[in-house]
């Protein structure tokens, strides 16, 4: 039987432990948003809200899409020195000519929600810290919480980016998964596929996975978010879970647990 790794219960889980962290304490969660993407408007509504719903404050910087490059750095840094903002989270991606990895660099390191500053992601890679994105950490709390044993497992990541196909493989790794990192340039995806016992899928590619590109009993991991008409759709085509051992629904799985997971890195430093 397939278990559905739905992102909900694991959501709720993290949620009832932030409550208890974040009782009593001021914490702040500043956004800075550059220009009209609704994309990065929606996303933004929705973290406030859960924030609300966890007596976390918000603080929105709304920049329009014309700021240059020395406004956004300097609404950055005012939030690095307020000592009342706990976490900064810039939504990427910034609208053109705007330096995005520039503006990550600038994230203060113990302020920065999504591993947007290189010395965060290098203390990720050298496997000495699990503050990873929160796409990635999502992805590792789903496979917790449904009790999916990595250690010594084949584990393909679809997509090498540097938000999620990257960072996944790096928190793979750290628990002691055997991991393949696969790209639009990889030559023996189709049997690098067939012999994984877990796949991440990250490409944005709709319902890329099929289910004859998989063997029985694998384990699907589905970041993609793909727009189909008016279907939202993942990187797996929902049919791969008639073989899969446990797979995780779009909607209703990573997504989910992604936007707790801006909330939980609030705690880094409590
Ligand atoms: P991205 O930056 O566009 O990266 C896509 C990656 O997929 C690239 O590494 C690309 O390879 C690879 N790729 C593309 N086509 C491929 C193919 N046919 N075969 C093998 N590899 C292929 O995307 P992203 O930001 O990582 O996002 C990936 C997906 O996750 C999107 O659908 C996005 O909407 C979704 N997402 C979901 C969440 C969530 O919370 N659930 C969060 C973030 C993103 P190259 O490097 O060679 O170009």
């Amino acid at each position: 039987m397939t278990v559905m790794m739905r992102g909900k219960p694991v959501a709720d889980k993290i949620k009832e432990e932030l409550q208890a962290k974040f009782a009593g304490k001021q914490v702040t969660l500043a956004i800075v948003v550059v220009g009209d993407d609704a994309a990065s408007h929606v996303y933004k509504n929705r973290l406030v809200k859960m924030a609300q719903s966890l007596g976390v404050q918000t603080r929105e910087v709304l920049l329009p899409a014309t700021a240059t490059q020395e406004a956004v750095l300097e609404a950055v840094q005012r939030l690095n020195e307020d000592t009342e903002v706990t976490g900064i989270l810039p939504m990427m991606p910034l609208p053109k000519p705007l330096d995005g990895d520039a503006v990550g660099a600038a994230v203060a390191p113990e302020k920065d929600m999504d591993c947007l500053n290189p010395l965060n992601a290098g203390e990720l890679y050298l496997g000495r810290s699990p503050w990873a994105p929160c796409t990635p950490r999502a992805c590792m709390a789903i496979l917790a919480h449904y009790q999916i044993d990595l250690a010594g497992k084949q584990v393909v990541v679809l997509g090498r980016s540097n938000v999620v196909g990257k960072p996944v493989a790096n928190l793979l790794l750290q628990q002691n998964a055997t991991v393949t990192i696969c790209h639009s340039k990889t030559r023996n995806l189709s049997q690098l596929l067939q012999e994984a016992d877990v796949i991440v899928a990250a490409i944005g590619r709709a319902e890329f996975v099929q289910p004859e590109m998989v063997q029985d009993g694998v384990v699907i991991v589905d970041v993609g978010i793909n727009q189909v008409g008016d279907k939202l759709v993942g990187d797996v085509a929902a049919s791969v879970a008639d073989k899969a051992s446990a797979f995780t629904p779009v909607p209703g799985g990573v997504g989910v647990v992604s936007n707790v997971m801006v909330m939980e890195t609030l705690t880094r430093n409590m």
